[in-house]
């Protein structure tokens, strides 16, 4: 502890020294590099109240359930379009794309091709704060959010992939079974957050439980903590579940060895039939009177008080309470980070600890708390950040299909092999396609 305290101190007295944009690169870097050691963030309940006091409960209703901002990867497949991927799969506002077309290093933009890795950090409203674009292993671009636009630079670095292969005996929590691993020191937290949103833990985890976890980490030379860490396959065999599945290159969601999808298929609206849309997701909605802006985290439906409300997916309905501002609201959490709230509600039809199927009603639209007139305010977060429900690519099927199937089958195996402790992880590391070269 006392270690870490002063390494962070030495850090800060680091950054006073140095001009704004490379204490701005190192605060990425930073953010970037130190993984969580925390449990998934769960607010209380004084501290939703607190942060819906101070805000309009358009802006952001309730504080992310999931931990701050970390870097997200995707290596680009044949096909990919860059504003396709951007908006639908990232995430990320499409002003934001077309800000860096028109700036230094744009070409690096346009002549994206198949493997090449790109990574971006996006803050917790999902504005992107930093994009790498990496050409080989150890050279890639990078543009960083200032005050004004986008810095660009060439990135030089070494990197080295390694995996690990982790086998434990739950006792208490996950971290603390973690932490008694040497070679994952200082990460257990966020490896088992990433564990966290594939499996119902909380609820069906027990003491005694067994799991294997095939782990890949990314280190940079002379930097003495994993770049990152990525959770790739596991299994999990417990005395409520039994859970085995790998990671799939194409969509980044696991799947179990025969391909079926560990997140439910979604509908794009949570309502029986279509209902105008007042108001839109809008990232940089403008208030009328301030003039500042005032995200519309959600879509408002224009439903008559008593409308149904129906679960767009499979979930499990983790709160259910009443605010001054937001009136009656339901979260449902549908596992893989897919988290969907509902708000204004007349009255619920469900019960907080509640599993719900898809379709199944949940309540009945209302007008309550600060509403100015019947409508249901529709939100659903990936990974902690509100997106726009309308618009993004949703999971649609049970299982993969086809070609996807087939590619899923090829590499999971090798996955499933290194778990198993079949195949040697050196050997796996080479079978694996290679993200940056
Ligand atoms: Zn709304």
């Amino acid at each position: 502890m006392l270690k870490r305290f002063l390494a962070h101190h030495r850090f800060s007295g680091l950054l006073l020294g140095l001009s704004g944009t490379l204490a701005l690169a190192l605060l990425l870097f930073w953010m970037g590099s130190k993984p969580q050691e925390e449990e998934p963030y769960l607010p209380s309940d004084s501290e939703i109240m607190a942060a819906l006091e101070a805000t309009d409960f358009h802006n952001s209703l309730i504080p992310p359930l999931t931990p701050p901002p970390d870097w997200d990867r995707y290596t680009l497949q044949p096909g990919d379009r860059l504003s396709h991927l951007w908006q639908q799969k990232w995430h990320l506002p499409i002003s934001t794309l077309y800000q860096l077309l028109d700036q230094e290093g744009s070409s690096h933009l346009n002549r994206i091709h198949p493997g090449q890795h790109i990574e971006w950090l996006a803050s917790r409203d999902g504005q992107l704060l930093a994009l790498r674009i990496w050409r080989t292993r150890a050279e890639g671009v990078e543009w960083q959010r200032e005050d004004e636009g986008f810095s660009f630079n060439e990135l030089t670095t070494q990197r080295e992939v390694r995996l690990l292969r982790l086998e434990g005996t739950l006792d208490g929590v996950l971290s603390n079974s973690l932490s008694e691993m040497p070679e994952i020191a200082g990460q257990e937290g966020a490896i088992a957050a990433a564990l966290d949103r594939h499996l119902p833990l909380r609820r069906d985890a027990r003491d005694g439980d067994r799991f294997s976890l095939l782990i890949e980490q990314e280190w940079l030379s002379d930097d003495p903590t994993p770049y990152s860490t990525r959770l790739l396959a596991f299994d999990y065999q417990g005395d409520r579940m039994q859970i085995r599945a790998a990671r799939h290159l194409d969509d980044g969601r696991f799947y179990t060895p025969d391909g079926v999808s560990l997140i439910p298929p979604f509908d794009r609206i949570p309502l029986t039939r279509r209902y105008r849309i007042s108001s839109n997701f809008n990232l940089n909605r403008l208030h009328p009177i301030t003039g500042r802006t005032s995200p519309h985290h959600g879509t408002d439906f224009a439903t008559p008080t008593g409308t149904t409300v129906v679960s767009p997916a499979d979930g499990r309905v983790v709160r259910g309470r009443t605010h001054s501002f937001g009136g009656k609201y339901l979260v449902i959490d549908h596992g893989q980070g897919y988290i969907t709230r509902y708000l204004h509600l007349r009255r619920f039809l469900v019960n907080q600890g509640e599993s719900v199927k898809r379709g199944q009603p949940v309540a009945q639209s209302g007008n309550t708390g600060r509403s100015t007139g019947p409508h249901l305010h529709y939100e659903l977060h990936i990974n902690g950040r509100p997106v726009d429900a309308m618009r993004v690519e949703l999971p649609s099927v049970e299982s993969l299909e086809g070609e996807s199937l087939d590619d899923f089958l090829q590499h999971s195996e090798k996955l499933f092999s290194g778990l198993d402790n079949q195949l040697h992880l050196d050997k796996l590391a080479q079978l694996l396609p290679n993200q940056h070269e």
